[in-house]
């Protein structure tokens, strides 16, 4: 198999949870969607509605189709504060103490994105927690992106054939729906 000229921003985050999981998603065995990821889209344009208007943004689009800097994907939102796209990930959980590498690194791949797509520099993202009402704002610092662009690379080895190792984890293999 070869490489896809861009990579989903949701690869990045399988990739930082577990890369076996990746690995199944990129050979086709993709958990499906739950009740629960088919009902926060539904309920998700209000709520990027009210986050755009709680953060003074003068614009906003949905569902918007990035593509630039090797990655390519449907971001749920992209609002324009101050002139400057951001874009707004919706997730339908509640919002963690600490947000996890996981979710600030697939905001980050929409965020490179977004800067190739409008051609404007992007500072930071969101992300919004629908189960709590909560945003996260994330800045789209040196070190995110040297850590989306390194996992690309190591993405873009599975499509190439390379099996990465699981990396199995007490607090994640119980609940994760690829260890069956
Ligand atoms: S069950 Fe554990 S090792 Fe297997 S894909 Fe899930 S997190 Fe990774």
């Amino acid at each position: 198999m070869t490489a896809p000229p861009c990579i989903n921003p949701s690869l990045i985050r399988q990739y930082l949870y577990c890369p076996a999981a990746a690995y199944y998603v990129i050979a086709g065995l993709a958990e499906p969607p739950t009740e629960r990821m088919k009902k926060g889209k539904e309920t998700q344009k209000e709520a990027v509605e009210a986050v755009a208007k709680a953060l003074g943004a003068e614009a906003v689009e949905h569902s918007v189709q990035l593509r630039g800097a090797g990655f390519c994907g449907v971001i749920d939102a992209v609002l324009i504060i101050d002139g400057r796209p951001a874009p707004l990930e919706v997730k339908t959980t509640t919002k963690p103490r600490r947000v996890p590498t996981p979710h600030k690194a697939q905001l980050g791949a929409y965020m490179l994105a977004a800067q190739a797509h409008y051609g404007k520099a992007v500072q930071r993202g969101y992300i919004y927690y629908a189960e709590t009402g909560e945003t996260a704002e994330i800045p789209l610092t040196q070190d995110l992106k040297t850590l989306v662009l390194y996992t690309a690379d190591k993405i873009r080895q599975i499509y190439t054939g390379h099996t990465p190792q699981p990396r199995p984890h007490p607090n994640k293999c119980p609940g994760c729906w690829y260890r069956k």
